[in-house]
């Protein structure tokens, strides 16, 4: 494995100058090139006019499918872009049809969005919600879901790393039993895209979503669904416009073919090209390289965070990335936070709200996250470290 550079992941990361960011689950610090792709199509945009700009960038426009296929190992054409992951997640999840007494399998880890989606559709349908257990380790149990998985699930939906700990489900087990119980599986990948390598013929996942400003370092409002091409024919958006369909006489329409149907015509093109380009960026530094530096760095701050008195690591599972929670006996993680901010050092908190199966069912109200990226430092992370001696 070779060793990233990371003084050049610094150098090309202009925020790395100005603060200590330990927010990249939130959103990371985009590099240059991504930088410098934004600014120059909006100069684009202003000189020539937005749609002839568009036209002149139809190459780039066009790389940004190819890239995010070679990240995830799929087809262009299996790839929508759209404006972040969860209306990625929810254009996939409203396309599926339930009826009374159809189940959905979902995991403690999941995304208060996800889950509100589901209470919603179930509401409607009559569909029941179940929640696998977690095995020994914290992680989704593979165990139960397959004692689960009968003719009645329509659907196994799973977040595959969660905003509130580093926790990394095993989803290519969840895959496996899925496909062999011709059961669709629709993965969460928005914080695990851009950190660890993501294979989505290994994971064995039919919907995949993700996002372009977390490990990424994307520009915000950007994001993707991948939908397999077996599935994405059979499925019909929630919504249909004039990019998704093609209205073909007086009364009637056809649906585009791929995944695409799942777009809408109106989109952000200098935050898409970014994005392309933030993916070839990820692919040139190799994304098995980045996983190691991230995973070390974040090892080490958990051994640090756990040699301090007042502070205990919520981290759990038997594989962990780059996010570390942690709560601090005696100061609320809203303090905490704000606390690191004044001193220049960028964390976020995560609130039962956003995952109540999870933070609620270990009766915490609330986590310190601070997720790494493979331009933080040792350094940064002992200046962490030094605002938490209490
Ligand atoms: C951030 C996040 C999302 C939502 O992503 P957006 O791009 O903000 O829509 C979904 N799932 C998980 C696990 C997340 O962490």
């Amino acid at each position: 494995m070779t060793l990233l550079d990371v003084a050049r992941a610094r150098h090309d990361t202009p925020g790395c100058a100005e603060v200590v960011h330990l927010n990249n689950a939130g959103a990371a610090l985009p590099p240059a090139p991504v930088l410098d792709a934004v600014i120059g199509h909006l100069r684009l945009e202003a000189r020539l006019g937005g749609y002839e700009a568009a036209a002149a960038a139809a190459v780039k426009v066009d790389a940004v499918y190819e890239a995010i296929a070679r990240l995830i190992g799929c087809l262009p054409g299996e790839i929508a872009v759209v404006e972040n992951a969860t209306r990625a997640w929810d254009m996939a999840f409203y396309a599926l049809r339930f009826k009374p007494g159809d189940r959905i399998l979902t995991s403690r880890a999941e995304y208060a969005s996800n889950v509100i989606a589901f209470l919603q559709v179930a509401r409607r349908t009559g569909l029941r919600v179940e929640v696998v257990d977690d095995d020994e380790h914290g992680q989704l149990s593979v165990r139960d879901l397959e004692r689960r998985l009968d003719g009645d699930v329509k659907l196994v939906a799973v977040t595959h790393v969660p905003t509130q700990s580093g926790l990394v489900n095993p989803a290519a087990e969840i895959g496996r039993l899925t496909r062999a119980a011709g059961v669709p599986f629709l993965l969460d990948a928005c914080q695990s895209v851009g950190q660890l390598p993501v294979d989505v013929r290994e994971l064995g996942c039919d919907l995949l979503s993700a996002t372009g400003r977390k490990f990424l370092r994307g520009p915000r409002g950007t994001g993707f669904l991948y939908v397999s091409e077996r599935l994405a024919d059979t499925l019909e958006p929630p919504f249909l416009d004039l990019h998704a369909a093609i209205w073909t006489s007086h009364d009637a329409y056809e649906i585009r073919p791929g995944a695409r149907r799942f777009e809408n015509w109106e989109t952000n093109y200098a935050a898409k090209i970014g994005l392309g380009v933030a993916v070839d960026y990820a692919l040139s530094w190799g994304v098995e390289a980045i996983e190691e530096r991230v995973t070390a760095l974040a090892a080490r701050l958990r051994r640090r965070l756990g040699e301090l008195p007042r502070v205990t690591v919520q981290d759990h599972g038997q594989r962990l990335c780059g996010i570390v929670t942690f709560t601090v006996d005696g100061e609320s993680a809203a303090d905490v936070h704000h606390r690191l901010g004044a001193a220049g050092i960028n964390t976020s908190v995560s609130a039962v709200t956003s995952a109540r199966y999870d933070l609620g069912g270990r009766g915490l109200a609330a986590v310190v996250r601070a997720s790494v990226h493979y331009y933080n430092t040792d350094e940064e992370i002992d200046a962490l470290c030094a605002n938490l001696q209490y």
